[in-house]
């Protein structure tokens, strides 16, 4: 075996939806060798890729794939999370809904972000089967395209009459100007698989003789002298090394990012001494107020059996009604993540834009030891209106003679209580060390995504949305990755 890296000029730490953008841009100059940990399993070919299937989600009990997290969703209610642990991350486990932000979305984003920046990041990183016009791209290495109806399992088509019928409008493309509607969602799906960044991105860079890509290595700490970054610590086989580097390109996701930070001493003065971790820098907002998409189920029994299809993925069609994200799951959540003991299929009831923040904090200086993760959600009384609104909706369309004929609803209740009882949530955290201007106590990144006051350290991640976006992050996370690249290489 030939021996371990110890210095790169680039160490990229986490291989997931943003990491593997970083480093196959990064190494396309022949000349910057470029090193990229991830600290879950990895594969060499398209052939080898082991959660290529989009019409399931890789992530129950026991899976090699995915990361759980002891999580508390709102005061006493307590949860799991997970977040993807293979090369490709989350994205390569995800549900396959690969929609942008909208243009309000990116008013919360410094002015270099506006819509109108972005756009054409957003153009060159799609390859949109159904939409050929200025708006969209058709080149790019992440593969577009959205079920037609024909081909709609048959929960999917009659909630789209349903909602059609209860005088929601149309919307063909949820990558268009974001006015919301019930419309087909847009996937990262080609053939039969779901393409993740490790797939559209890594692969095709991957003989390049100045890449090296290292799976089952998880980065213990970032190593400074001063404020300059000097290197990383890594553990693989149980062996743990040093690698020289001037620059690390964070991209270990929103709850690894903020958590190596912290036990490398960037992060909140006061928390890092309690823990017993020699203070870099105070940075207080690294793992401070990250914000996700609260989701509250509506469950339901299927009268008889119900059409899905070899093609149906995870969710195909959605209703976008004010803040709300209305999602018609194709199968019972036992069905698409295996193991995890949700026999009944559910209406999903995703609060988009919301109030509440959360926080990520060490529970010990140690890396084995789990974060302690809070997300206060439906604390303010607009949030809990919201998602009280979002049950009336979906109750309304579980009633319709559409999908009334097809199921029966196990709960009419619109209410506080019934919200904390069906709370989860998308999977969709940001902003844990988010972006933002120098008045911004809080902000940890410039808006160039290099961390404030340090040399040589940047991230790439969706930790540096400055709020989740009113969509699901996947698309906006590839967008920031070729952004950040692309400032790297300037
Ligand atoms: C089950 C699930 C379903 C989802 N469905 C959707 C969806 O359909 N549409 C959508 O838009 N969004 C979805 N999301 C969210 C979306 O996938 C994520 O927001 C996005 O992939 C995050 O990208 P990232 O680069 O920030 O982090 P990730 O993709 O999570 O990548 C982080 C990577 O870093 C690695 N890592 C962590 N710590 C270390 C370390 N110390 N050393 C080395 N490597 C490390 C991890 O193993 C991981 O591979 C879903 C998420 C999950 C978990």
């Amino acid at each position: 075996m030939a021996d371990p890296i110890r210095a790169a000029d680039v160490v990229v730490v986490g291989g997931g939806s943003s990491g593997c953008v970083v480093a196959a841009r990064l190494s396309e100059n022949p000349a910057r060798s470029v090193l990229l940990l991830e600290s879950g399993p990895g594969y060499r070919s398209v052939s080898d890729c082991p959660v290529l299937d989009y019409r399931t989600l890789p992530v129950g009990p026991g899976s090699v794939f995915a990361e759980t997290y002891g999580v508390e969703l709102a005061p006493s209610v307590p949860s799991a999370m997970v977040r993807g642990h293979v090369l490709g991350g989350s994205g390569a486990v995800n549900g396959a809904y690969f929609v942008r932000g909208t243009e309000a979305d990116f008013r919360h984003w410094p002015a270099s972000w506006s819509y109108e920046n972005v756009l054409p990041a957003f153009r060159a990183l799609e390859r949109d089967a159904d939409f050929d016009d200025s708006r969209h791209g058709t080149t790019g290495p992440m593969p577009v395209r959205r079920q037609p109806a024909e081909r709609l399992s048959e929960i999917s088509a009659a909630f789209r009459a349903a909602a059609l019928g209860a005088g929601h409008p149309e919307e063909p493309d949820k990558n268009g100007d974001g006015a919301g509607g019930v419309g087909p969602v847009p996937l990262n799906v080609d053939g039969d698989r779901r393409v993740s960044t490790a797939v559209a991105y890594l692969l095709p860079a991957w003989g390049r003789p100045n890449l090296t890509v290292e799976a089952n290595s998880d980065v213990v700490r970032i190593l400074f002298s001063g404020n300059e970054t000097v290197g990383v610590e890594v553990e693989s086989d149980g062996v743990r090394r040093t690698v020289r580097t001037g620059r690390v390109v964070l991209a270990a996701g929103p709850v690894e990012t903020p958590v190596l930070l912290m036990l490398s001493g960037i992060g909140p003065a006061e928390h890092l001494m309690d823990n017993g971790i020699p203070i870099v820098l105070d940075a207080p907002g690294v793992g401070s107020e990250f914000s996700d998409h609260p989701e509250v189920a509506l469950p339901y029994r299927i009268r008889d059996s119900l059409r899905r299809d070899d093609t149906s993925p995870v969710v195909e069609t959605v209703l976008n009604v004010g803040d709300l994200e209305i999602r018609p799951y194709t199968a019972p959540f036992d069905v698409l993540v295996p193991g995890s003991g949700q026999p009944d299929p559910i209406l999903g009831i995703g609060l988009m834009v919301t109030d509440s923040r959360g926080d990520i904090r060490l529970t010990s200086g140690h890396r084995r030891d789990r974060p302690r993760i809070e997300y206060r959600y439906a604390q303010s009384a607009a949030d809990r209106r919201a998602l009280r609104e979002g049950q009336a909706i979906g109750s309304e369309l579980l009633r319709s003679p559409e999908l009334g004929s097809l199921l029966e609803p196990l709960t009419r209740e619109v209410s506080d209580r019934a919200v904390l009882a069906h709370l989860g949530t998308s999977l969709h955290m940001c902003g844990s060390c988010r972006m933002g201007g120098r008045d911004d106590v809080g902000a940890v990144v410039d808006e160039w995504c290099n961390v404030r006051g340090m040399e040589g350290l940047t991230i790439a991640d969706t930790s540096v949305f400055p709020v989740v976006p009113s969509r699901g992050p996947h698309a906006t996370a590839v967008m920031v990755a070729e952004r950040v690249s692309t400032f790297l290489r300037e």
